[in-house]
């Protein structure tokens, strides 16, 4: 396209695809001037953040900064950008700080392409120094102090998908030359990084999707007021996530206009007994939770298999979503319906098939993870290429570094973990068949967390799943069904991040290969007393072996015992 010719303004609205486009930039950049221009040619309507503030506080910006200070200003900030790209398409103008906030970060990548409006400096100084109510520019040397935030905010702004660098910082060409950015993205150049997944699990009437992407905690109120409008709903959590993510999680329910409450559990495998099912369920009860109601769970694994399990008993089944907030919650439990809670004869003794109705994996809420149950749940996501999926195993031994960082690998990779479990799901809901192979190591692992009584800080459930997994590998290599090559390849891997792979990694395991036997025979995966175990003929080809011998079994655990 010359530059002479006009922007075809119906490839910019086809390259949007429903997005909103969102200015940032500093103080003076122009973000309004343009942002009105341009929503005038997109036929959007235009909104502008601080506008709405002063609207809503009925108070200059310069006014909240004396009352309330910055911190109060920019959590209204955050708010109400959440709340104006919740609202539908729109060119939004944003505050000089607004894109400092990681959360509003998040947020503009899950619904809008960000376009970084850059002028020369002096044109900056120039616009600045015209308006004398910028609280931040109130110093003895305001040219000194911008050139200071924008050295600051620069390599922040640069996260942006878009800049647009200008000279003149003619409105009119700012306008155009976003116009002809927008409209050169085709099908074969994603316009912008692709922040949002959706998975879907086909199982008929119980079809969901899974979406994954930055900032879903915000999305979570108009996500799940478009498959349950108005209401109410019952958040559980656990301590550890309700002061990280419960207020947000709240303010997205009710900003979508659904009612909530919320019960908040002690964290920890504990929590997953019968007398936290009963207080949940009560509170459930008193919260006049109802059929057509909806039960959320916020947290990791053990918040939503117990709160699966209260859905799936509540007035005998009440709709579910889980919100998972640590990875193995993400990769495997929140997906596939399995609830329930631990009986002192064993883990997930008590329980019930009962699918969400929806599943929200915000990648960012990692972040806040520690390494040792990020790593604890990579396991996991290792596990979908070892059982299926070799070449997904590769991608993971080039991106892990990426993954554990929050780079785009990371959703990438849980995006197909979700795929892989929801293609198992959708195949074997009830675990007759091939669903079995999710177990990969889990039968070895649950003996060892049996044995270690479920005490996480001395093993963490993806800890006894790597060892596990390690295990199985071995075990098929030494009856002669998989390679050496692949089963050492499996070991580096794991070890390289930091994973345990063998029982002597365990602190201060003590057990016979008969104890072990015995905790094997309690899983839940046994039948008519046999043992069933998932072994491989390399990576990515596992199999279900049903009928394998226990004399061998008892070998092998010895001889790893004595390694
Ligand atoms: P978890 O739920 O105990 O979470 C681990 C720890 O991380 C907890 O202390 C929690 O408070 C904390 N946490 C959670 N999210 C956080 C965040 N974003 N930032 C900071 N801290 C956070 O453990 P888990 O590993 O998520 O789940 C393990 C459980 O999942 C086990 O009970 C296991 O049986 C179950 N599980 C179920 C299925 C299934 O299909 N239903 C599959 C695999 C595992």
């Amino acid at each position: 396209m010359g530059q002479g010719q006009p922007v075809d303004v119906g490839r910019v609205t086809a390259a949007l695809g429903g997005r909103s486009v969102v200015l940032i930039g500093m103080m003076g950049a122009g973000k309004t001037s343009v942002g009105k221009r341009l929503a005038a040619k997109l036929a959007l309507p235009f909104g502008d953040a601080d506008a709405e503030i002063e609207a809503g506080a009925q108070l200059t910006i310069s006014e909240i900064f004396e009352r309330f200070g910055e911190a109060y200003f920019r959590d209204g900030e955050r708010k109400v950008i959440a709340r104006l790209l919740n609202g539908g398409p729109l060119v939004l103008a944003t505050g000089g700080g607004a894109f400092m906030n990681p959360v509003t970060r998040d947020n503009i990548a899950a619904r809008g392409v960000s376009i970084w409006l850059k002028p020369d400096f002096d044109i900056l100084l120039a616009r600045v120094r015209k308006k004398s109510n910028r609280p931040l520019l109130k110093t003895a040397d305001p040219e000194q102090t911008l050139r200071r935030l924008l050295e600051e905010r620069s390599p922040t702004y640069a996260l942006a998908d878009f800049t647009i660098e200008s000279l003149d910082g003619s409105h009119d060409s700012v306008v155009e030359a976003i116009l002809r950015r927008l409209a050169a993205c085709n099908d074969d150049v994603p316009p912008f990084p692709r922040a949002r997944r959706r998975v879907e699990v086909p199982l008929g009437a119980r079809a969901y999707s899974i979406l994954i992407g930055p900032g879903l905690i915000d999305q979570a109120g108009v996500e799940i007021a478009k498959i349950a409008p108005r209401v109410n709903c019952a958040v559980v959590t656990d301590a550890r996530v309700a002061p990280l993510y419960l207020e947000r999680l709240t303010e997205s329910l009710h900003q979508a206009g659904l009612r909530s409450t919320s019960i908040i559990c002690p964290p920890g495998e504990a929590t997953k007994r019968y007398a936290e099912f009963a207080r949940v369920s009560d509170a459930l009860i008193e919260a006049r939770i109802e059929r057509r109601d909806v039960v959320i769970a916020l947290g990791g694994g053990v918040i939503g298999d117990l709160a699966g399990f209260c859905a799936a008993t509540l007035r005998r089944g009440v709709r579910l979503v889980q919100i998972p907030t640590t990875l193995l919650a993400q990769v495997d439990s929140s997906v596939g319906g399995k609830t329930g809670i631990n009986s002192r004869h064993g883990k997930n003794l008590v329980g019930a098939f009962h699918q969400p109705s929806l599943v929200l994996a915000d990648t960012t809420a990692l972040d806040t993870l520690s390494e040792r149950d990020f790593r604890a749940g990579y396991a996991e996501v290792v596990k979908y290429g070892l059982i299926g999926d070799r070449r997904f195993f590769e991608f993971l031994e080039s991106n892990w570094r990426e993954i554990f960082a929050g780079g785009p690998a990371r959703a990438e990779a849980i995006a197909i973990s979700c795929a892989a479990k929801a293609r198992i799901v959708a195949a074997d809901e009830t675990e007759q068949g091939e669903r079995a192979l999710l177990n990969l190591g889990h039968t070895f692992g649950h003996a060892f967390e049996s044995l270690t009584h479920y005490d996480s800080p001395r093993l963490a459930h993806g800890e006894g799943v790597a060892i596990g997994m390690a295990s199985a590998f071995r075990f098929s290599r030494d009856l002669g069904l998989c390679s050496g090559q692949d089963t050492t390849r499996v070991e580096a891997h794991l070890k390289a991040l930091g994973l345990p792979t063998r029982m002597g990694d365990i602190p201060g395991f003590e057990a016979s290969a008969d104890d072990i036997l015995a905790a094997m025979r309690q899983d839940k995966k046994v039948e008519r007393g046999r043992l069933t175990f998932i072994l491989v003929r390399g990576i990515g080809e596992s199999f279900v072996a049903r009928d394998l011998d226990e004399a061998s079994v008892s070998t092998f655990l010895a001889r790893e015992l004595a390694a």
